[in-house]
């Protein structure tokens, strides 16, 4: 299958899921998640009219800033170190993955020091695994009470990672997890805190995931193929 026929199998599959759910599809996102891919294949989805894309390293992230339309929307989805926050933060229009306090206080620090505001979501660690980065659940409440207490920073919502399962159904119940920790997130009414944005989903799970609130899916795989990370 080409690039465009796996990007338009997946958009069926996508309105498939909002139909089912009774959803709006302007509340639901493709993220091309581009990361190990050249340059040249991520201006083809591109040209196919996707705008989000997703890479989970900084410097990939930033190589592949510089050589592609300015008009990308790029998500940091994986784990960021914080002596790295200075090379993305004006560069990822989403920070996905913030999963401590500390992370939060030095991109914070950095929003400060070049007056931007930058939007993030809180990872959560739904499934408790131990390979998992995230928050943990009985943490999650007040690690956001403490993290939108930061000037330059601003909650958009939550995101998760879930486990890789052969049935996507196993999913389901962490995906509902996270839609009931983002209501229950809504009704402090915490200043600095919107949560109009749920990431989760991946190739394996996104039709779950939409049917239970995702408005952020990652997809790498169904779109771009398998991931070489020898030739890197
Ligand atoms: C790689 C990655 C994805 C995409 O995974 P696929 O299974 O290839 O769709 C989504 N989210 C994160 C955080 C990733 O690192």
């Amino acid at each position: 299958m080409s690039i465009k026929d796996n990007l338009q199998s997946v958009k069926n599959n996508i309105a498939e899921a909002i139909e089912r759910s009774g959803r709006n599809p302007e509340d639901v996102t493709l993220i091309a998640v581009s990361k190990t891919k050249p340059v040249s294949m991520i201006q083809e989805v591109y040209d196919l009219g996707i705008r989000d894309f997703g890479e989970n390293k900084v410097q990939e992230l930033v190589d592949k800033y510089d050589k592609l339309p300015r008009d990308i929307r790029w998500h940091l989805i994986g784990h960021l170190q914080t002596n790295k926050v200075k090379y993305v933060i004006d560069k990822a229009y989403l920070i996905h993955s913030v999963d401590s306090v500390k992370l939060a206080r030095e991109i914070s620090k950095e929003a400060v020091k070049r007056s931007l505001n930058v939007n993030i979501l809180i990872e959560v660690n739904v499934s408790g695994e131990e390979s998992k980065f995230g928050v943990s659940p009985d943490r999650l409440i007040e690690t956001v009470e403490e993290i939108a207490a930061l000037p330059g920073i601003y909650i958009k919502g939550l995101m998760t990672v879930a486990p890789y399962v052969v049935d996507s159904e196993q999913n389901r119940e962490f995906f509902a997890q996270i839609m009931k920790f983002t209501v229950d997130i809504m009704q402090k009414n915490i200043d600095n805190v919107s949560m109009d944005f749920i990431s989760m989903g991946m190739s394996g799970d996104y039709k779950v995931a939409i049917e239970e609130g995702a408005t952020y899916i990652r997809v790498g795989t169904s779109i771009f193929g398998e991931r070489n990370y020898n030739i890197l």
